[in-house]
């Protein structure tokens, strides 16, 4: 995940200033030289980095902290707010147009994720907003490209326009739009050519597919294990094309994330999305205010929440709900969250949206996939009633039986029982953080 060294290293900067009653002018100095070597360290742009200290500072010595009644944590709510400001402030929605279909055009580099990201971004589309994407193969260059998408299209059960590759990339933007209309599907999203490089006849081409489609948005895909490159890659397409938002990929690798910190303030177009791994439900809205508190290790239970809503029974969540609330979780309800939470994805990336998550060691190593589920099942069914119901009176003996029940091994019983008490403690946190957070919802 990205972020992990620069988050660590902000957590460890401000740890000293939070719990303080009074600050000083040179307790907030202290803080943030170490704040600004952190930045530096994650690569976000020198001169993102020297605005965001003054700012900070200018606030944080100011009369708003030093008169309140808990100052340290007021620093760093202004850290908070000043990085959620960074990172875009309001969430930048995707454009709808007001007469159908809207036209995206996906521009970027080669090997930045654009295809992929086309993709991901038309089964988002169908998925959480209920539209009818057409995919547009206008990437005649690279021989693979367009069959990469009509793959894609294959997979995803989505139609692609395409026109082979002898055809000009204007014509085929211009009747995919019109195909789009006659099929009455609302939005056409354009996979363009990339180059190794930004280049001029490149440019140009991009700049006729526009003057051709009148696009609502044009989304330049950046890589962001590019690190500053990608801030120049940005600059340069914005100036030359006029882009509309930003998509950074690859946020689930081990960038160091300073891309993605200094591409709004460098080049003023905001990340509407993020990606997150390679498969086609890995993109995600981006939320400034949830990445800046997922940076500043606040955890971002909203994202949570919302990945948890889109897989849940409405009847079951709320039986659920209720016996977290009174803590009455049983070994049944265990084996049912982890089969819907293997269809949320990794454990390991939820986790890390969690607040105080990565200190629970024994869900780490919890794996959900198919023949784990079997075996936790085998050994959960080996249980009476009782022990399901109540899991405090699993003592030795009873430990053994249920492993000999199962054909599974004592110390597997053991760590499912583990496991079993960290889902509890996980579960009543999220109860906590749950109250009261949730906010409106519209197009994401
Ligand atoms: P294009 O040349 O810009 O069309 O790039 P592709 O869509 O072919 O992607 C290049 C490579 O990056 C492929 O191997 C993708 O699977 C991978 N990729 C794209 N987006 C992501 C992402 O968000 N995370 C990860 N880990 N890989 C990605």
């Amino acid at each position: 995940m990205a972020f992990e060294g620069l988050s660590e290293r902000l957590q460890g900067s401000m740890k000293k200033i939070k719990g303080k009653g009074k600050v000083s002018e040179q307790d907030v100095k202290d803080m943030m030289r170490e704040v600004r070597l952190a930045l530096l360290e994650a690569d976000v742009n020198f001169k993102v980095v020297k605005k965001f200290v003054n700012d900070v500072k200018e606030r944080a010595v100011g009369q708003e902290v030093m008169d309140s009644l808990t100052p340290g944590q007021q620093v760093i709510k202004v850290v908070n707010e000043e990085l959620t400001s960074l990172l875009g402030g309001e969430q930048s929605k995707l454009a709808v147009s007001s007469k159908s279909p809207t036209v995206v055009m996906m521009v970027g580099l080669q090997g930045s994720g654009k295809t992929t990201t086309t993709g991901k971004l038309a089964l988002h589309l169908r998925k959480n907003h209920n539209r009818k994407p057409l995919m547009a193969a206008a990437d005649v260059y690279r021989p693979a490209a367009i069959k990469q998408l009509e793959t894609l299209g294959k997979q995803l059960d989505m139609p692609v326009f395409s026109m082979g590759d002898k055809v000009s990339p204007v014509e085929i933007a211009t009747k995919a739009v019109e195909q789009a209309k006659e099929d009455h599907q609302d939005y056409v999203l354009i996979d363009t050519a990339g180059r190794l490089h930004v280049d001029e006849n490149l440019m140009d081409e991009l700049d006729h597919i526009k003057t051709a489609v009148k696009p609502d948005e044009v989304l330049l895909v950046v890589d962001s294990m590019t690190g500053q490159d990608a801030v120049n890659v940005a600059e340069n397409f914005h100036e030359r094309l006029g882009i509309t938002g930003i998509v950074m990929t690859k946020l689930d690798g081990d960038t160091r994330g300073g891309a993605a910190i200094s591409v709004k303030s460098v080049t003023g177009m905001p990340i509407k999305f993020a990606g997150m791994g390679e498969k086609s439900d890995a993109l995600e809205p981006f939320h400034p205010e949830r990445m800046a508190s997922r940076i500043l290790g606040m955890g971002d239970m909203l994202s949570l929440i919302e990945k948890a809503q889109t897989n849940v029974d409405e009847d079951k969540a709320k039986e659920l709900e209720r016996k977290m609330r009174t803590n009455e979780l049983t070994f049944d309800d265990f084996l049912d969250q982890l089969s819907q939470v293997k269809d949320m994805g990794p454990i390991d990336e939820l986790l890390q949206m969690m607040p105080g998550a990565s200190k629970m060691k024994g869900m780490k190593n919890l794996q959900v996939d198919d023949k784990q589920i079997a075996h936790i099942e085998a050994i959960v069914k080996s249980m009476t009633k009782e022990e399901r119901d109540t899991p405090s009176v699993l003592n030795g003996s009873r430990k053994r039986r249920i492993a000999r029940g199962s054909g599974r091994n004592i110390q597997e019983v053991n760590r499912l029982i583990k496991q079993f008490d960290e889902m509890k403690k996980m579960m009543k946190q999220m109860t906590g953080m749950q109250k009261g957070k949730k906010k409106g919802g519209g197009m994401k």
